[in-house]
């Protein structure tokens, strides 16, 4: 990690393996398709009712959110008292595992997922059971339905993209009711259907978004959690006793505007859809393997060169794309759905690396 400690640290936290972001550089200019970022800049409205916000900071921002959390609320089709908003999706997803994870309780997740579950998971000192995901990347459903322990899946799942349907996630909830699942539905917005409609038929099941990928405001921080009432009060109750004010007056205003300019949300998320489709095309012309995926990113491998590899040399090319340091994985690029003009040169630089 190449930072230094101190010899005052808490034992328990000497060896945490923190989770690692994708490249964030502040160098040079990269067409940056490696962190899932949306290439669309955020709604004006937002920005306008983030402005008005900046200028009220001297007072700290309504601890329930009332307003945006009525709005979210209402765009999902269930009750305010069931939705809480936070400091981006992660923020949700460690308050799941501090309320619902535990020595006995361990948390079960793929191999293969998102990387903060394993870090949440050490973070709070509970163990993680890990299930694999079988050679083609599907979900091992037998084993989750058996597995004891607090479920996080991510649907669609990263890096991978791949979405398993409603019935199958219906399964694993029906399999046991005394323990909770979390769905991560980071990637849904991107042509899948949410397991929001299952909130009422299922105590134990959580949903979390986020709006930093479809709603282009991932550097304002902003997720959420959709779950029946009493499971909502668990998460508020860990919130007031760490941040209250976990969601700014900037984010707040920036937030409404996303929801509120709906057909700019949808105009966005049609793009991106059309350019995953035309960039899996392209790349499965020049002899790449794709997973199907649901999610803003497509996951590509090519027999002729290996993953990281090709990662380096896009990136002498001023394309940024991830590779994962995960030997099941190591073949495979998980490329993040830009414009398509990105979509375009990314093409032609891959064109160049292979003709060389
Ligand atoms: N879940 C998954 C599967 C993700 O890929 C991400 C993005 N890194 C997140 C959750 C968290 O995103 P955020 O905290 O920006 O909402």
């Amino acid at each position: 990690r190449g930072r230094k400690m101190s010899r005052y640290i808490n034992e328990k936290f000497r060896s945490l393996e923190e989770y690692t972001p994708g490249e964030q550089p502040q160098d040079k200019k990269y067409i940056k398709l490696n962190t899932n970022e949306s290439p669309y800049p955020p709604s004006k409205l937002g920005v306008e009712y983030a402005n008005e916000q900046a200028k009220l900071c001297y007072l700290y921002s309504d601890p329930e959110c009332t307003e945006l959390t009525s709005l979210v609320a209402e765009s999902l089709l269930v009750k305010a008292e069931q939705v809480l908003l936070t400091n981006g999706s992660d923020e949700i997803l460690n308050f799941a595992f501090m309320a619902y994870c535990d020595e006995k309780t361990p948390a079960v997740f793929n191999d293969i997922t998102y990387g903060f579950y394993k870090v949440f998971a050490e973070l709070n000192g509970v163990p993680s059971t890990i299930i694999p995901l079988k050679q083609d990347f599907s979900v091992d459903v037998d084993a989750f339905m058996k597995a004891q322990g607090t479920i996080f899946l991510a649907n669609p799942n990263a890096p991978t993209g791949l979405y398993i349907t409603l019935d199958i996630i219906e399964k694993i909830l029906a399999s046991n009711p005394n323990r909770i699942v979390v769905v991560d539905e980071a990637y849904i917005d991107f042509g899948s259907k949410s397991a929001v409609t299952l909130i009422d038929k299922y105590d134990n099941l959580l949903v979390t978004q986020t709006f930093s990928k479809s709603r282009s405001l991932a550097g304002a921080r902003l997720g959420f959690g959709v779950a029946n009432a009493k499971l909502i009060a668990d998460l508020k109750t860990i919130k007031y006793s760490t941040n209250p004010y976990n969601v700014n007056r900037m984010t707040l205003g920036l937030g409404k505007g996303a929801i509120l300019d709906k057909e700019y949300f949808e105009e966005n998320c049609k793009k991106i859809i059309a350019d995953r489709e035309f960039t899996t095309i392209e790349l499965e012309k020049l002899g790449f393997t794709l997973t199907d995926s649901k999610a803003n990113f497509v996951f590509a491998k090519h027999d002729k060169i290996d993953g990281k590899t090709l990662y380096l040399k896009l990136k002498d090319k001023g394309v940024l794309v991830r590779h994962f340091d995960n030997q099941r994985i190591t073949d495979y690029n998980r490329i993040t759905i830009g414009s398509h003009e990105q979509m375009q040169k990314l093409i032609v630089a891959i064109k160049e690396i292979l003709g060389e």
